[in-house]
């Protein structure tokens, strides 16, 4: 079992059930949900994530069910990837949407770690989730240890190359999901004036090996001008959008839009 490490020292941290500790005897409490804040000032971390807002509509938006096809092809995929008695780590959880659905799939068989940058969100994430061992923590100073994690987990977060290279393990797999070119585009169409498509990049990535492609597509209808509203907070667009756009997101009752993912397998080669 990996688990986190210290943020001070790097070494081994042993789950003593309220507390984390290390052999140098640094000790980092639990939060009554049971996460352990490993975010330290040497984390280089600017912001605090998401935001109880924006954390909140996610939640609520994913609830009631428009990427559920999307996690259980996740999961199915994870599921395939992690060996017996292997780590997955979920890395940039969030409130633990898919990292819940993952580790009820491994259903204890591989160890299950996530962490987020933001505390609300990893508040919610062990509360939906007591199988799995959760931390604040930023993407691009790991709490984990080099060479420990056979599956990393990557959904709509940032990709932490340096990171990602350091703490899987030689043939270990990076499970990436991105939004391709359609995605979201009704949503766009309807609140700006000239949208454009998002860029898909090249499924290239120095020092893996592609193994695997899964493209998803498929359609929204939302009924609610709250459901509108949440899947717009959970978009970059939301820091884009300036007063008049948010008068149309405001106005629309509706909306149908297109949805559009891929689920890349990469197997790491060095
Ligand atoms: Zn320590």
């Amino acid at each position: 079992m990996a688990g986190f490490r210290c943020p001070v020292c790097g070494r081994q941290l042993e789950n003593q059930g309220t507390a984390y500790v290390c052999p140098n005897r640094h000790s980092f409490d639990k939060a009554k949900s049971g996460y352990v804040h490993l975010l330290t000032h040497a984390s280089g971390a600017k912001g605090h994530g998401d935001n109880k807002a924006m954390v909140c509509a996610r939640r609520d938006f994913l609830e009631t069910g428009a990427y559920a096809e999307l996690r259980t092809a996740v999961v199915q995929t994870v599921k395939k990837y992690t060996p017996n008695g292997g780590t997955l780590l979920d890395s940039g959880c969030g409130e633990g949407y898919y990292t819940a659905a993952i580790c009820a799939a491994l259903d204890g068989c591989a160890e299950v770690l996530g962490f987020d940058i933001s505390k609300d969100a990893v508040n919610l994430a062990a509360k939906r989730c007591k199988s799995a061992q959760f931390a604040v923590a930023s993407a691009f100073r790991m709490p984990i240890s080099d060479w420990s994690v056979d599956v990393l987990t990557e959904i709509f977060s940032p990709f932490s190359e340096a990171e990602f290279a350091r703490v899987l393990k030689k043939d270990g797999v990076l499970v990436e999901v991105i939004p391709g070119a359609r995605h979201l585009y009704g949503l766009k169409a309807a609140v700006y004036d000239a949208p454009y498509q998002n860029t898909v990049a090249d499924f290239v990535r120095a020092g893996y090996k592609l193994e695997e492609q899964l493209h998803l597509s498929g359609e929204l209808y939302l009924t609610s001008p709250q459901d509108i509203g949440n899947l717009f907070l959970m978009t970059p667009y939301y820091y884009k959008t300036g007063r008049t756009e948010q008068a149309r997101l405001a106005a629309l009752q509706t909306l149908i839009t297109e949805t559009e993912f891929y689920i890349l397998v990469y197997r790491k080669t060095v």
